[in-house]
């Protein structure tokens, strides 16, 4: 009798659904190892160094999404996670000089709204209601593995429980469901609101890591997905990890190791080994075969098409169609001073200083940078997000100084005309500093150093495909049972004994667990 593989499960990647969906299979006595690329564990949550004395998290950088079941099965606080919540959600300035807040409580945010419009402050709390109860359906699927189309009668189970969901909500809730998959942002928010600042501080999300125009269809759903989370118990709250997202990833390392899954670094998985119709171990690049009862990726779902190179089939199509760009570029910049917004003056810290301050001041200054991008690559009047976690969080730079993260959408990875992303780079980064300066006029004479990633570089360092940030786009044909791919939506991949655990599976991208948490689910299932 040939001898049993040294390991139950390799987990290929050490991004934060590797090590949740590790955790729990060593919870249920596997013996696990995973592998990962890069010198540390986290992926796309980690906190790094970027100019002497200041560190902040290099890519994802804001908390909300984290599954509260995999914060406690995971025992994330006592190993030493802290989320600290925002005063109020977000400070978006305006191109006349004013500005509006929201956050902080409805009538907080009603007071402000209704500077801009009165009618538009009376409907916000029906707004907020009836978002949360689609939100809701989405909660309640979160943690469910989608029907596998094509799965024959075992699906029916999970067909009826999804749908159960749905038919239990009005029918006016029915509708929202429908509309918010569907429509554009810009249409799900003129339903609702006339002002153009509110619509503007909703619309943001809508485009954050989605490459569309807010009044493209379909992204009142991404617009949804950023609503389905919570901190600390506030549902649609978003928040800081005290010493950056790395504290998560950190977190998650222990656990692992506490329940004994083997971590190595520096570890890049060049093949899936195949034998008898099944996934057998991997190959490591230089470094010979490891043998095991299956393989867990968390890699992007494409990474697959390199990994089975010999594997055909009709799933080579879907997978090679993936629709894979969030047309997002990334900085960090250690700061002198914090900014001083000629809207809400001041250079000590006040509670914009801790909020998300949005640099895009109205839904139509969205579309122009989509088009500006769509024809050029990328716009010089850019989308731009910008935190600011220094000031809640003294770990991360020289008492004094800060660090600002640059979240910044509508920067394509491909570019036109045969320009290349190494010369670009830093023209790109200037043009993302002036749009700071536009707002806050001593921003860049502040700047002692910054680090900047292009959709090149977040493939190159992260392994994300096209850069998306999300694994992925997410849009209505690669969603639920459809994500990666119809057939293959249950974390179970083209090959037996092979599963998705990373963002490319249901729900979908953002720092959650969720997708490890589940794989872990089905994984246990067949073993
Ligand atoms: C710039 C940016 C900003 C973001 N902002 C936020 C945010 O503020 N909040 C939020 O919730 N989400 C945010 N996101 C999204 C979120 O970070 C990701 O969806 C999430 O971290 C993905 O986690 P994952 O574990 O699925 O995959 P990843 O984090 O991508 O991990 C996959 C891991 O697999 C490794 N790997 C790949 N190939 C191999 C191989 N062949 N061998 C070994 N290892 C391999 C990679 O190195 C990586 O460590 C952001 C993402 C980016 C890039």
């Amino acid at each position: 009798m040939p001898a049993r593989p040294r390991y139950d499960a390799v987990v290929v990647g050490a991004g934060h659904n590797g090590l949740v969906c590790a955790c729990y299979l060593a919870a249920r006595g596997l013996k696990v190892l995973v592998l990962e690329r890069r010198a540390v564990v986290g992926g796309a949550a980690v906190t790094e160094e970027f100019h002497p004395g200041f560190r902040n998290s290099t890519a994802s950088y804001t908390v909300s999404l984290l599954h509260p079941k995999v914060i406690r099965d995971l025992k994330l606080a006592e190993h030493g996670l802290r989320i600290v919540e925002r005063p109020f959600a977000n400070f978006l300035p305006l191109a006349d000089g004013g500005y509006i807040k929201v956050g902080g409580g409805v009538e907080a945010t009603q007071r402000e709204v209704a500077r801009f419009s009165r009618r538009d402050a009376e409907r916000l709390p029906d707004y907020y209601a009836r978002l949360d109860v689609v939100a809701d359906v989405l909660r309640e699927l979160l943690l469910e593995t989608p029907p596998n189309v094509g799965g024959g009668v075992a699906q029916l189970l999970p067909a009826w429980k999804a749908s159960r969901a749905f038919r239990r909500l009005p029918l006016a809730a029915q509708r929202d469901v429908l509309d918010l998959f569907t429509l554009s942002a810009a249409e799900w928010l003129s339903r609702w609101f006339e002002s153009e600042p509110i619509q503007a501080c909703f619309g943001f999300d809508s485009v954050v890591g989605n490459f569309a125009s807010p009044y493209d269809p379909g992204t009142a759903y991404v617009l949804l997905h950023h609503v389905f989370g919570e901190v600390n118990g506030k549902k649609g709250a978003w928040g800081h990890a005290v010493g950056g997202m790395g504290a998560i990833t950190q977190a998650m390392r222990r656990e692992a190791e506490a329940r004994g899954v083997e971590i190595r670094t520096n570890a890049a998985v060049e093949r899936i080994v195949t034998r008898k119709g099944r996934a057998a171990g991997v190959v490591l690049a230089g470094a010979g075969e490891i043998e095991s009862r299956c393989v867990v990726s968390n890699a992007h779902p494409q990474w697959l098409l390199g990994a089975l190179p010999d594997l055909a089939g009709e799933w080579r199509e879907p997978f090679s169609n993936y629709r894979s760009e969030s047309a997002t570029f990334r900085m960090n910049v250690a700061l002198a001073e914090l900014p001083d917004f000629a809207s809400l003056p001041g250079r000590e810290a006040a509670d914009h200083h801790r909020s998300g301050i949005i640099m895009a001041p109205s839904l139509d200054f969205m579309d122009r940078a989509h088009a500006s991008a769509r024809e050029r690559g990328w716009s010089e009047h850019p989308i731009v997000e910008m935190l600011i976690p220094s000031t809640v969080d003294d770990s991360l730079a020289p008492a004094g100084q800060h660090v600002a993260s640059l979240f910044c959408q509508h920067f394509r990875y491909a570019l036109p005309g045969g320009r290349g992303w190494e010369a670009e780079r830093e023209r790109a980064a200037d043009a993302v500093i002036e749009q700071v300066n536009r707002f806050a006029p001593n921003f860049k004479a502040a700047i002692l150093g910054r680090r900047t990633l292009s959709p090149l570089d977040l493939e190159r360092e992260f392994g994300l495909v096209g850069g998306d940030i999300f694994h992925g786009k997410l849009s209505l044909n690669q969603l639920f049972s459809a994500r990666p791919a119809l057939g293959h939506g249950n974390y179970r991949m083209p090959l037996k004994g092979l599963y998705l655990c990373g963002s490319g599976a249901h729900p979908g991208g953002g720092v959650t667990g969720i997708p490890g948490h589940n794989a872990a689910r089905e994984v246990l299932r067949d073993l």
